[in-house]
């Protein structure tokens, strides 16, 4: 696949979906080899998202630019707290309790904030990661409370329901959830939609989507 072709033709997609406010693209670059993502920085892209802290941070070693940003946004295991709190810019995925002290800890005096995103599982699967929306909130309280880390909102991956309806269903909801943080706490990101649905994830909200196979192919 042609890397700046396909940045070029989710830019523009992103673009005709936009209601309002920007929308950041994160290239999820799991399973992609250093190359593909060198690729796709020469082309323009600077967000990279990873799901598994080995992988990512053997990347990092080979390849970092300073003006690239790194979100990590697979299950967080508390073994991976003091990896991650030290190595990304970002981590979407604190869906308890438990993990906020040990990040907060492990974040180092120089370091700026590490920015957080609550995950939510929004559709209460039981094979999914994540807290329940009520959870978000005592979740959400305790980050904001730690100056080494900074809340900025939520992310979720809805249920993949085959009719377009529920896929909104997911999404409203969501965003509502985001509006009710958003009446308690300063945060400004809804991270949702992925490469199957990340313009109806904007049409209804999302402020950053995860995109991986519509940018780098298949893993
Ligand atoms: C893998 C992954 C993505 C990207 O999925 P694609 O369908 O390849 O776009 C987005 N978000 C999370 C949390 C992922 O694990």
């Amino acid at each position: 696949m042609d890397l700046s072709k396909s940045l070029a033709d989710l830019r523009r997609r992103i673009a005709a979906a936009r209601c309002g406010e920007d929308v950041t693209l994160i290239g999820v670059s799991k399973k992609q080899p250093v190359e593909k993502l060198q690729a796709a920085y020469a082309a323009g892209l600077r967000v990279f998202g990873e799901n598994y802290a080995q992988e990512a941070l053997a990347k990092m070693v080979l390849w970092r630019p300073l003006d690239t940003e790194w979100h990590f946004i697979g299950p967080l295991q508390s073994n991976k707290c003091k990896e991650v709190a030290q190595h990304f810019d970002w981590l979407q995925s604190v869906d308890r309790m438990s993990l906020v002290a040990k990040l907060a800890g492990h974040r180092l005096a120089h370091q700026a904030p590490l920015n957080l995103l609550v995950q939510v599982n929004i559709d209460a699967e039981a094979s999914k990661s994540g807290c329940s929306p009520e959870a978000a909130f005592e979740i959400a309280r305790q980050i904001a409370a730690q100056p080494q880390l900074r809340l900025r909102g939520l992310m979720a991956i809805p249920a993949p329901w085959p009719e377009r309806e529920l896929r909104v269903a997911s999404f409203c909801k969501l965003k509502r959830l985001f509006d009710e943080l958003r009446a308690r706490f300063d945060v400004d990101t809804l991270s949702m939609g992925m490469s199957d649905d990340f313009e109806l994830a904007i049409e209804h909200g999302a402020t950053m989507v995860r995109v991986g196979s519509a940018l780098f192919g298949s893993r």
